[in-house]
């Protein structure tokens, strides 16, 4: 009996590249222009990249996705001058602007019919390496509760993020699903507790990396459509393991 279905959100309820190269683009545009000390020092692409900087050389910063760029503009404003606190502030301002087009999502096909019926059935809680706020997607009402890697301090695929959710759920791995896209992170991570796992792969990506193989980090499901996931749901619930 399926007690509890995880939800990844990025690229499996809305396309989320361009979601973030239009929030990354906002947020920079307005630090440039908020600053012009940074004009010619720095440009969106640089900014950006003091991120991945920031991230490869501080660990502590690994799963700290909305904490390393604020980290990054900060250094950045401290380059070009600005104190610490005024370029933490700044920061912290242009931050909100890269977090308000974040949730400027538009979900996929059929998202939000999926997520309505399986919660009428089903507990359904949302298990994230982002920083998507659910409630801010208007989505809350789906979902009991959400862990992402920043609550954590750990990512998915790490086991421990998904034994946290089996524990805040009360459910042993073998009576809960997670749904997501990704082979590693979401399949790998999920399996690895002992949970069932649907993969969304809408592009039908054939399994190309020598990393990777179906053998290795095997769905449990496959759906290339949202709307086959409470038919997949359904398929599992009723198979005996
Ligand atoms: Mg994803």
């Amino acid at each position: 009996m399926i007690q509890l279905i995880t939800f990844d959100l990025d690229d499996t309820l809305w396309d989320n590249g361009p979601v973030i190269r239009k929030a990354v683009k906002e947020c920079y545009s307005w630090l440039l222009k908020k600053c012009p000390e940074l004009e010619g020092v720095y440009d969106s692409v640089s900014l950006n990249d003091l991120k991945d900087e920031i991230k490869s050389t501080r660990p502590e910063f690994a799963h700290r996705v909305s904490e390393v760029r604020v980290v990054g503009m900060k250094m950045a404003l401290e380059r070009v001058g600005y104190k610490t606190d005024e370029a933490m502030i700044l920061a912290r301002e242009a931050f909100e602007v890269f977090h308000h087009w974040r949730h400027q999502i538009e979900l996929f096909e059929g998202a939000e019919e999926v997520l309505e019926q399986l919660a009428e059935k089903y507990p359904l809680a949302v298990v994230t390496n982002g920083n998507a706020d659910v409630k801010k997607l208007g989505l809350g009402k789906y979902f009991r509760f959400s862990v992402s890697a920043e609550d954590m301090n750990r990512s998915k695929p790490d086991p421990v993020v998904f034994m946290r959710v089996l524990e805040l759920a009360g459910v042993t791995p073998e009576h809960a699903i997670h749904v997501g896209d990704n082979l590693i992170t979401d399949v790998q991570g999920a399996s690895d507790v002992g949970m069932r796992t649907v993969w969304f792969n809408p592009d039908k990506a054939a399994i190309k990396k020598a990393a990777i193989t179906e053998e290795n980090y095997k769905p449990d499901s496959v759906v290339h459509s949202l709307e086959d996931i409470p038919a997949a749901i359904e398929n599992l619930s009723v198979r005996v393991w």
